[in-house]
């Protein structure tokens, strides 16, 4: 029987839950019903989201709403911020303990802030959100087309989803994007890995294994966003990257010792001299603030984790920052301070930014990492694309070289690994 089915409390808060099946205990009928007593005895969930409560309960979300039910116990006491209302919650980010409507209102106004400080946007663009269905990209969905019309930003907003061609995981969450289209109104475009290179992430998988899955699914959606961007004629992209994740990142890249991506990983747009630049309006945004809004509010997302999903050194390097957030909650903004403020040594080789030969896409190198990968596949030597098989090309070998010249590099995507 798998750990993460031993209790209920261990669920609580232990480490995020996949839906794979093969976690199931044999009895597991019976577990569901214990744990989704034991659930709705501390939260009380909707209907519609307390399914996806079962797989993977977010130890965070428990400990806003424990915290925000401790507030109940021991006060009447009053919203610091307002001083009127009865406070509901403990700010994650802060501390403070606040009523709702003041938690609603300082979520969404960091937004605004950080969008107009940073120039995100200009009035008449067209925006693609990266719609993945999940918490992130759904409360991004939600606030930027509630901002957009509180502030007259004027923008064009689209919701643009990637289908990796993975059954039980994003055939479900493209279900809630869809969904999501009707409930804000704006249109969805959805992209697959099938119609843009042939292969499902399905058959990606049952061809190499599970192994390197995420270095191919994250290059191949980086490029796919931009694709599927182009396709709606978008300025921009918009991203649900949250302030963990790039806390994360800043701290994988030197633990990688990855300089290129450490000088860019905290920049809020990147890829001026790209296609399509892309934003990060939740670069200060906390994960758990970012669940609590999305739970208060009611909003419709999916919450179970990809199939395919490793338990690699990323995972680690995400509990060491909520440990640290849990001791000193603002160990999140400092980390991505420190990464804003690194100065990288002028001596540090770059790598040259040109296109592909063969797509046309941005490659530091002759052929984009989406192609190498492509070819490999369709060449039934899918190992040649991660760079470590001996005997290929020439452009194999030099892929290969550089490959150990940054030795650690990552290519994969914030679910599997890092960026994208
Ligand atoms: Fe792709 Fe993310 Fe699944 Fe890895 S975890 S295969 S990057 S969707």
């Amino acid at each position: 029987m798998s750990k993460y089915w031993d209790a209920p409390n261990q669920l609580r808060f232990g480490p995020e839950t996949t839906h794979s099946n093969s976690l199931l205990p044999a009895n597991h009928n019976l577990q569901k019903q214990i744990l989704l007593r034991s659930i709705s005895d501390k939260v009380q969930i909707s209907s519609t989201l307390l399914p996806f409560y079962l797989f993977q309960v977010p130890s965070n979300l428990m400990e806003g709403v424990e915290a925000s039910e401790r507030v109940k116990r021991t006060t009447a006491r009053l919203c610091s911020l307002c001083n009127q209302r009865k406070a509901a919650l403990r700010r994650p980010k802060t501390l403070e303990q606040i009523c709702r409507e003041c938690f609603y209102n300082v979520f969404e106004d960091e937004i605004h802030r950080v969008i107009v400080e940073n120039n995100l946007f200009k009035p008449g663009e067209r925006i693609a959100i990266g719609a993945s269905g999940g918490k992130d990209s759904t409360v991004l969905a939600y606030v930027l087309s509630e901002l957009n019309k509180r502030h007259n930003y004027g923008l064009d907003l689209f919701l643009l989803s990637i289908d990796e061609g993975i059954t039980g995981y994003r055939d479900d969450s493209l279900e809630t994007v869809k969904r999501n289209e009707l409930q804000y109104g704006l249109p969805l475009k959805i992209v697959s890995y099938k119609e843009l290179y042939g292969w499902t992430m399905d058959e990606i998988v049952k061809a190499i294994g599970l192994k390197n899955n995420c270095t191919f699914c994250g290059v191949f959606r980086r490029q796919a966003l931009d694709r599927g961007a182009a396709l709606i004629q978008a300025d921009k992209i918009v991203t649900g990257h949250n302030a963990d994740d790039i806390a994360e990142t800043v701290l994988l890249n030197i633990l990688r010792g990855d300089i290129a991506r450490l000088s860019r990983c905290t920049s809020i747009t990147t890829g001026e001299d790209g296609p399509i630049p892309r934003c990060k309006p939740f670069k200060y945004t906390y994960e758990k603030e970012i669940v609590m809004y999305a739970y208060f509010k009611k909003l419709d997302y999916f919450s179970t984790e990809c199939i395919y999903s490793p338990n690699a050194y990323r995972g680690f390097a995400r509990e060491f920052i909520k440990d640290l957030e849990r001791i000193r909650p603002r160990a999140i903004l400092d980390m991505i301070r420190s990464g804003e403020d690194f100065r990288i040594s002028t001596t540090t080789r770059m790598p040259e930014q040109g296109t592909c030969q063969r797509c046309g896409y941005i490659s530091s190198q002759k052929l984009c990492k989406a192609c190498v990968l492509l070819e490999g596949l369709n060449r039934g030597l899918p190992k040649l694309g991660i760079g470590r098989k001996k005997g290929g090309s020439g452009e194999d070998q030099e892929q290969s070289k550089r490959h150990l010249e940054n030795k650690g590099l990552s290519l994969h995507g914030k679910h599997g690994n890092v960026e994208y």
